[in-house]
């Protein structure tokens, strides 16, 4: 039988083993932190897809190889995940206004390849339960993603239900008030050659919210929050869902397809125009 090992020399192993362990707990743990730097890092300077999201990843990294195109455009599927927005005709605002922005996208990858184009959702989640945490963020993503302009894609309904055409929000701020303005009459123009009425623009301020300096802050916080990130962001009611002839223009695929042609035209020439280099 082997003699047993002199207790002092067991005693040496046995601490040398333990350090070996600390140093590689040590090890691994650095070089994790390093890789999700590194990837965050990356994904924030040259994304060039749009990230799945979810109320907990919002933003997760991307591939990278694609270069940038010159122009960006993010689109707001308005509402989803708790909340349905206008229900008529036995369909829910949130659902139609997803299948206008994919539609939207469709038609620019089509026929426009030098225009990004970004979700704010691709699905009924969104980014938060907390509607004030959740528009904010829609507005953060469109601006982090580098987007020229955001525009928040909803469908109207009046109380009289005796309403129609379209209308479109925008900031009263005067950062971005002025290409907000241009921006709705664009759209205006496409939708009113399809058929739809002209409403014009609305500016809204809020009654008791101020910024730093004492001046008024928007009432619509997709157009305040464009307004303080310097991204002009507004909001296009297409038509009204709960007013017959107006709902015909979003009453089935083909209906939504053709609205979403003419607006993804409108989003097109507005962005050729104001941001060629
Ligand atoms: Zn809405």
């Amino acid at each position: 039988m082997p003699a047993a090992l002199p207790y002092r020399i067991m005693k040496k192993i046995i601490l040398l083993l333990g350090l070996l362990c600390v140093f590689c707990v040590l090890l691994t743990a650095c070089g994790e932190d390093e890789e999700d730097d590194y990837e965050w890092i990356d994904h924030l300077q040259t994304t060039t897809k749009a990230p799945t999201l979810t109320p907990t990843t919002a933003l997760s990294p991307t591939p990278t190889e694609v270069p940038r195109k010159p122009y960006i455009l993010c689109l707001d599927p308005g509402h989803g995940g708790r909340w349905t927005g206008a229900i008529y005709y036995g369909v829910e605002e949130r659902t139609v206004v997803l299948q206008l922005a994919k539609e939207i996208r469709a038609y620019l990858n089509e026929h426009y390849p030098d225009i990004e184009v970004y979700l704010t959702r691709e699905t009924n989640e969104c980014f938060s339960d907390d509607l004030g945490t959740d528009l904010r963020k829609r507005v953060e993503y469109g601006k982090e993603m580098g987007a020229q302009i955001l525009v928040s894609l909803h469908l109207n309904a009046s109380d009289a239900h005796n309403l129609r055409g379209t209308m479109v929000c925008i900031s009263k701020q005067p950062n971005i008030n002025g290409i907000s303005k241009e921006l709705a009459n664009t759209l205006m123009d496409a939708t009113e050659a399809l058929g739809l009425r002209r409403r014009g623009y609305e500016t809204r301020n809020s009654g008791d919210t101020f910024d730093e300096n004492g001046v008024p802050v928007d009432y619509y916080a997709i157009c305040r929050h464009g307004a303080s990130l310097g991204i002009p962001a507004v909001i296009l009611e297409s038509c009204f869902m709960d007013n017959e002839k107006d709902f015909a223009f979003v009453k089935d695929d083909a209906a939504i397809k053709k609205l979403a042609a003419a607006e993804a035209e409108a989003m097109a020439k507005f962005l050729i125009s104001h941001y060629s280099k």
